[in-house]
């Protein structure tokens, strides 16, 4: 049998992870990227000593299997794993941060809910369960099981600083797909998130990994894996696909090749500017009215004594009900050494979403300004800041809004019509690198089925 070939349309995490998966199931993957570099979204800057991730900045506990595609890769050698500060987040309360409580003990002594507020989260237990899968906003949701304090303090934010979303347009099961479960099987989030918790830490076989990213910072993640994928051309925009008699005629940059098959690992946008030509790609139209929220990324370093805070925490959330210009701030130089230099720290701030897309209309002098007016009074970062870096992100964060499970659903009617394709990316598969990572693999295992490909043990 002749080793199958499978085009992968994107080189950004999900398009690799794909790509990775399909060499470890006996199937050559050819990964097309239309930017001169891979990651998408993954991006790091380096300049005179700074180390700036304009994208995610940080990756949450792996994937049992996302963690074996690392260490195959060779990844090992040059993940860090987050300081311990990491594991402190902040949320700012009445102007001011505190510590974002990780426990429900904690929260009952944190000064972020009022003693109403502590006592309706008690209540969550005796709030009749809702057993079936709707399309409840997170907002709703959160108000229904948890109180108003809850939903504005701690829902709110999380929303803001994940997917720079809406609370009230976002829906629960698919930003909080555990805790909505929980409700739906154990009749309550809480007791049910315990439980598995215990459960989670019951089944683990070895330490944690914990937060973590790369040494170089996070774009060496795309680049190491498409080092040891190999088949990775970048400067290749895919402009059209179609099924032929014996697969699928994928054109790059205007020449036609021929493939037994096609991972699109792109987002939504650039899959509507792809002339498909496939069974049920009408459908498609339902895919790529997925909404997207834009945000910009403001990166600002300071000499570490023009800041008062002491920034042992990786991440500063900020509810909507603040009444700030920012969504969220991340703490490099907090989480991980050598993003700054000697005697320097480097803060991320994300501007704009769903919260306030018009700041984005702004220069970039404006951004830096905004971002170090707000970092002055909430975390007390004196005087100018000494580098800074814009980038605006359009339409990067898909939205997983009401009629998402229609879109979805549209994806896989596509993906079984046509048996050759697979869709992967972070509008399918969820937001994060990890999720992200683990949908890419999917993809490919979804595709190596059709071709009785099982997996080979891989020394690729
Ligand atoms: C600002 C920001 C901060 C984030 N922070 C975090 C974080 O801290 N932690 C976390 O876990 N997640 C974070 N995320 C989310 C996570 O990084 C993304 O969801 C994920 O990286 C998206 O990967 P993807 O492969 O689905 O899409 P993309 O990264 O968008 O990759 C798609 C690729 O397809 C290519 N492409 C498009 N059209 C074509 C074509 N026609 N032909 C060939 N190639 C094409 C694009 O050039 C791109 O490289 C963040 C996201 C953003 C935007």
């Amino acid at each position: 049998m002749t080793t199958p070939r499978v085009a992968v349309i994107g080189g950004g995490l999900a398009g690799l992870a794909a790509a990775g998966a399909l060499c470890g199931l006996g199937v050559t993957p050819f990964v097309f990227e239309r930017d001169d570099d891979v990651g998408g979204v993954v991006r790091t800057r380096q300049r005179d000593g700074w180390v700036i991730d304009t994208g995610p900045c940080l990756a949450a506990e792996p994937d049992v299997a996302v963690r074996a595609m690392l260490d195959r890769a060779g990844l090992d050698q040059c993940t860090v794993r987050a300081m311990p500060a990491a594991a402190t987040r902040y949320i700012v309360l009445d102007g001011a941060p505190v510590p974002l409580p990780r426990t429900t003990s904690e929260l009952s002594a944190s000064p972020l809910l009022s003693l109403a507020g502590r006592l309706r989260l008690l209540k969550e237990r005796f709030i009749p369960a809702e057993r079936e899968a709707t399309d409840e906003s997170v907002d709703s949701f959160a108000r229904r099981r948890f109180g108003d304090e809850m939903a504005d303090r701690m829902f709110d934010p999380l929303i803001a600083s994940t997917s720079a979303g809406d609370p009230r347009q976002i829906v629960a099961r698919y930003a909080f797909p555990s805790l909505v479960g929980h409700e739906h099987r154990a009749g309550s989030g809480l007791q049910g998130s315990a439980r598995a918790g215990m459960a989670a830490r019951r089944r683990a076989k070895g330490p944690p990994m914990g937060s973590w990213s790369c040494a170089a910072g996070m774009q060496q993640l795309p680049r190491r894996l498409a080092g040891w994928i190999g088949r990775v051309r970048t400067g290749a925009r895919v402009d059209a696909v179609a099924a032929t008699s014996t697969g699928v005629a994928v054109s790059v940059s205007g020449d036609s090749e021929s493939f037994d098959a096609v991972v699109f690992a792109t987002p939504t946008s650039a899959l509507g500017r792809i002339h498909i030509d496939l069974p049920e790609a009408h459908r498609l139209r339902e895919v790529t009215s997925m909404p997207q929220a834009s945000i910009a990324s403001v990166s600002l370093g300071y000499r570490r004594d023009q800041v008062a805070h002491p920034l042992d925490c990786s991440r500063l959330l900020v509810p909507a009900v603040e009444r700030r210009a920012i969504l969220s701030v991340v703490f490099p130089s907090s989480a991980f050494p050598g993003r700054a230099p000697h005697d320097h720290v480097l803060l991320t701030t994300f501007v704009g979403g769903a919260r306030r897309p018009e700041l984005l209309d702004r220069s970039e002098p404006e951004l830096i300004a905004l971002v170090q007016a707000e970092l002055a009074e909430l975390l007390g970062a004196e005087g100018a800041p000494v580098m800074s870096d814009v980038t605006i992100w359009k339409d990067a964060l898909p939205q997983a809004v009401a009629g998402h499970g229609d879109r979805l659903a549209a994806a896989d009617a596509i993906e079984a019509a046509c048996g050759r394709i697979a869709f992967a990316g972070a509008w399918r598969d969820g937001l994060s690198v990890g999720e992200v990572m683990l949908g890419g693999m999917r993809a490919a295992e979804r595709l190596a089925q059709r071709f009785g490909r099982r997996p080979v043990s891989s020394s690729t």
